[in-house]
């Protein structure tokens, strides 16, 4: 039999997946990979019934469909504070995970560095090697994921091609000041580098923390993709509807990418989604709130429990720090957790480029009944272990 290509041999299986499959197999309660519990708002499933009895059933225009570019162009206008052409300056993408994958493919050529701050989402390892580039990590320090500014100069002066940012990050929870975004800036400048932004949580940012898109910053829109999506905004993560925005010029690439990527994204769910992108300001306000109660109540839970963590800035994560409990290994400790607890969490060091065993992920995109279950069994860890 033939050998299959090599590059898969530089990267494994997502494990955030594979421990929802460890979930259900021990019936536990998943918060490992991220996504919510809750229904998304009834509106926009009504529009999405809608939809489907209109004439939406063939191929959107592949960068997206006109009514749905429209909206989001409108949209994001309003957050990022550009003036967006919606024919000129996005292309709609499958999730932004394909956004991620279109942005690496339209600006790397084969053998470009592209730094990576870790610990990072694990798509962005697999990201990199599939586009045939070569990730530079720089670390981000726990417990305050701050990264070290001379560090990163030194990455940007091996050659870079582009920079990686998830902002808010996931899986710190870290929302990067706008001192650092204008470091990342002043660098990528003059290094004459791209960056890649991944801002799926945007809107969900914790007070007194606030979101600057990268993109938004003085010179910064001809040399930023900022891929996003509107699964987390709108607790959609099936409906795969993400996007990249850039300059005209990029946005020109990467349509060719994605058109010979997947063609388009879903036609019926970028016309229900038009409901979405067109909800008033109080809507963004309303996740504001309900995810930091969602945030409050498993951080009172961990309090309890007597676990030390990072208080997330922004996203629906926490690494929790198990340095405390006998134990070497993260991954045998989430096993554990899932067989024995009935809790399930990523172990840390799937995000860590660094050899950095002492974390572990849980998210808190969960109704208010199963934060309290899970945290109801946080309150058994230390007892049992
Ligand atoms: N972004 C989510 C997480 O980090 C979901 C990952 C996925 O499976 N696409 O858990």
């Amino acid at each position: 039999m033939p050998a299959i290509a090599g590059r898969l041999n530089h990267f494994t299986e997502s494990v955030i997946r594979e421990m929802t499959r460890v979930a259900n197999q021990h019936r536990a309660i998943n918060l490992s990979q991220g996504f919510p519990d809750f229904d998304p708002p009834a509106e926009l499933v009504a529009a999405a019934q809608r939809a489907l009895e209109g004439q939406y059933h063939q191929y959107a225009i592949t960068w997206g469909a006109p009514r749905f570019r429209q909206a989001l162009a409108r949209k994001q206008t309003y957050w990022m504070g550009l003036d967006l052409d919606p024919d000129a300056h996005l292309v709609v993408t499958c999730g932004s995970t394909e956004a991620m994958m279109v942005a690496m493919m339209t600006v790397c050529n084969s053998g470009d560095r592209v730094i990576v701050f870790s610990p990072f989402y694990e798509n962005y390892g697999a990201d990199t090697i599939l586009s045939g580039a070569e990730p530079i990590y720089v670390p981000l320090h726990p417990p305050t994921f701050e990264f070290d500014p001379d560090q990163l100069r030194r990455a940007f002066e091996q050659g870079v091609k582009a920079l990686v940012l998830c902002n808010p990050s996931n899986p710190t929870g870290k929302v990067f000041t706008l001192g650092e975004l204008q470091y990342i800036a002043a660098l990528a400048k003059e290094f004459d580098t791209f960056v890649i932004t991944d801002e799926v949580y945007e809107h969900i940012v914790y007070a007194p923390h606030r979101h600057t898109y990268m993109a938004s910053l003085p010179g910064m829109f001809e040399r930023t993709l900022s891929c996003s999506s509107l699964s987390k905004t709108y607790s959609i993560t099936g409906w795969r509807l993400g996007y990249v925005i850039a300059a005209a010029e990029v946005i020109a690439g990467a349509r060719k990418v994605h058109d010979f990527l997947t063609v388009g994204a879903a036609a019926p769910l970028q016309e229900a989604a038009v409901t979405a992108l067109n909800f008033p300001l109080s809507y963004y306000e309303q996740i504001q709130a309900e995810y930091t109660q969602r945030r409050d109540v498993f951080l009172s839970y961990l309090d309890k429990a007597r676990l030390r963590y990072t208080p997330p800035q922004g996203a629906y994560y926490v690494l929790v720090d198990i340095s405390d409990f006998d134990t070497e290994d993260d991954t045998a400790f989430c096993m554990w957790l899932a067989k024995e607890i009935g809790l399930v969490a990523v172990p840390g060091s799937s995000f860590f480029a660094e050899p950095i065993r002492h974390l572990i992920r849980f998210h808190f995109a969960k109704c208010q009944e199963t934060l309290v279950a899970a945290g109801e069994l946080l309150l058994k860890i230390k007892a049992q272990a």
